[in-house]
């Protein structure tokens, strides 16, 4: 049976000098899942990942890894591992030897580190290729090695800092699926910093959304996805409009909102710009208030009666469909 680790951010603060990268996060990350620490540059992600691998230190408040406070504790003692955006590979080292590299550090004997860093070859497909140097993988493979090279001192907890950034976007697609494939066959807790919402929607069982150095939101990935809280998190998540109605300020998914002739039950809006997106046809429209509304209309359906610009339609949603927002 596999152990489940707990980490848990306990009021964790980062300041660099006067200014507050990381505020006061509070949060308890699903054990042996994918977490995806999803936010716009500059958030605050990075340095939470190097608070939880120990390299940076914590300003105030505590790390818990099942329990135990770590945030003290040097990196290779916490049971966490991390995955560099650009892999950090010794280009001097074959494969194999950067795979073992922390096993010698810690003076493991050289039979013992083959046979491990050979299951960890094993493990993610790079066998044939041990004997290699860095600069004779592509990317894909390089970032394999870095994986191996986390993964071989039995982390509890793999920390990936943007890792598929490097990667171009067909085999970003490939790499993401191998990697939750991996999660779930290690069963350890993954948490994966990304700023793209494609990737962290692709990824994730848990998305933590970050702003501005806080938490905005965080829950299943299709929770935040279908009932995002805050504006923040509705406009970057997309796939959402925001609208100020009498009664508050609501989030609609795009794909939510119908688009019939006006008539009684409809908001009145004007057609803005039509885009051809192949499964579906974007349509932007205009209503009072001088706010623009997304509807996400399916290319056949649009095709059966379609709106150009300048036309005047009236916009129908499902009251069921609206999250009301906080801020
Ligand atoms: P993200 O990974 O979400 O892009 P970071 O955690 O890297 O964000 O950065 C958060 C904030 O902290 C930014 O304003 C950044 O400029 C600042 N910052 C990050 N690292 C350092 C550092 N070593 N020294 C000073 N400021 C830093
Ligand atoms: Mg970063």
């Amino acid at each position: 049976m596999t152990v489940k680790h707990d980490l848990e951010l306990v009021d964790v603060t980062k300041r660099y000098g006067p200014n507050v990268a990381v505020d006061a996060i509070q949060h308890r990350f699903q054990p042996s899942s994918y977490t995806c620490l999803l936010g716009p540059s500059g958030c605050g992600k990075s340095s939470t990942l190097r608070m939880i691998a120990g390299h940076e230190s914590v300003t105030e408040g505590s790390i818990l890894l099942s329990g135990r406070d770590i945030s003290d504790l040097p990196p290779a003692r916490r049971g966490t591992a991390m995955m560099f955006q650009n892999y950090a590979l010794f280009p001097h080292l074959s494969v194999r030897d950067n795979i073992a590299f922390s096993l010698k550090m810690k003076g493991v004997e050289p039979k013992e580190r083959h046979t491990k860093a050979g299951e960890m070859l094993e493990l993610v497909d790079l066998t044939i290729l041990a004997d290699r140097l860095p600069d004779q993988l592509s990317g894909g493979q390089q970032q394999r090695v870095a994986l191996a090279r986390a993964l071989i001192t039995r982390p509890e907890v793999l920390l990936l800092d943007e890792p598929l950034s490097a990667l171009d976007p067909f085999l970003r697609i490939r790499m993401r699926g191998e990697l939750k494939k991996l999660q779930k066959e290690l069963g350890i807790s993954f948490i994966h910093v990304t700023h793209g919402q494609d990737e962290a929607l692709a990824l994730a069982d848990e998305i933590v959304v970050m702003n501005d150095a806080v938490i905005e939101q965080a829950g299943p990935a299709r929770d935040v996805f279908n009932a995002p809280k805050t504006r923040f998190v509705a406009q970057f998540m997309g796939g959402h409009n925001v609208i100020a109605l009498p009664n508050g300020c609501f989030a609609i998914r795009t794909d939510a909102v119908t688009v019939t002739a006006p008539k009684k039950g409809t908001l009145d809006a004007q057609v803005t710009a039509v885009e051809y997106q192949g499964t579906h046809v974007s349509l932007l429209s205009r209503i009072s208030g001088d706010q623009e509304v997304t509807a996400m209309v399916p290319e056949a359906i649009y095709f059966t009666n379609p709106h150009h610009p300048g036309d005047q339609i009236g916009l129908h949603w499902d009251a069921k469909n609206l999250h009301q927002l906080t801020a």
